[in-house]
């Protein structure tokens, strides 16, 4: 099946539309939503809306989503994100607001696994290492492990067959392809799509990736969105200026 993989929408509309689109036009059969639909942006009721009613969708929560239904302590987040979540909490549908209760950390499929942060810590931790990577190889059975959480388009996976040391890649629009057995299970690998909403990568395109499974690529796609559009809505909401300005810098 081929998937579009999308993470931390985090509110940003402008930047799922255009992804949505892309997605379509590739063809996509089925949808990968890795956390944080909500938070920081200008349009949470819109952006769960949108996602929920993917066809072939297979979502789990991240923790911006655990904050805003009271599942997650906000003495984590830092003064911005605190806000936005406060603020979305007044601004979601009953339907939205279940949809995200509805959600589980953690998501085994026949085809693959997703958690927003780690395996072995779903909600907190960010996967940014080889070492972290293959501490975390034990708690996945089903590869390749989709992640979302740091908004950056990235790749981890072991050197060599042996498995011994492992290594991480920041991706480009290049495609990659996973190691498998002849007709057999991935390798362990895990994969980030980056943020469609907010990207950290200096780059301020929205970032998503498309997953084959069988072919076995992985590619991350960069796409530019109306920007200015967005910052004028989080301004209009009296969200901090601060998520206006990073937009603009990939941060
Ligand atoms: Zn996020």
């Amino acid at each position: 099946m081929i998937y579009g993989v999308l993470a931390d929408v985090h509110s940003n509309l402008e930047a799922l539309k255009v992804v949505l689109e892309f997605f379509e036009e590739a063809g996509v059969e089925g949808y990968l939503c890795l956390g944080d639909l909500v938070g920081y942006g200008p349009d949470p009721e819109e952006c769960v809306r949108r996602v929920a009613a993917l066809p072939n969708l297979s979502a789990i929560a991240g923790n911006h989503d655990l904050a805003v239904i009271g599942r997650a302590d906000l003495q984590w987040f830092n003064q911005y994100a605190r806000a936005a979540v406060l603020w979305t909490r007044g601004r979601l549908s009953a339907e939205s607001r279940r949809f995200l209760e509805g959600l589980a950390a953690r998501l085994e499929a026949e085809e693959f696994t997703l958690v927003h942060g780690t395996p072995r810590n779903p909600a907190e931790e960010y996967l940014l290492s080889p070492e972290q990577f293959q501490d975390n190889v034990p708690f996945v059975k089903r590869w390749p492990l989709f992640v979302g959480h740091t908004h950056m388009p990235m790749l981890f996976r072991y050197v060599d067959s042996a498995g011994g040391k492992a290594e991480t890649l920041f991706l480009d629009e290049r495609e990659m392809t996973l190691a498998r057995a002849p007709g057999g299970p991935f390798a362990p690998a895990a994969l980030n799509p980056g943020a469609v909403g907010q990207p950290r990568d200096q780059d301020r395109r929205a970032s998503c990736a498309v997953f084959d499974s069988k072919a076995g690529t992985f590619r991350v796609f960069r796409l530019p969105y109306d920007i200015p559009g967005v910052q004028a809505k989080i301004r209009a909401a009296g969200l901090p200026e601060y998520l206006a300005l990073r937009l603009d810098y990939g941060q």
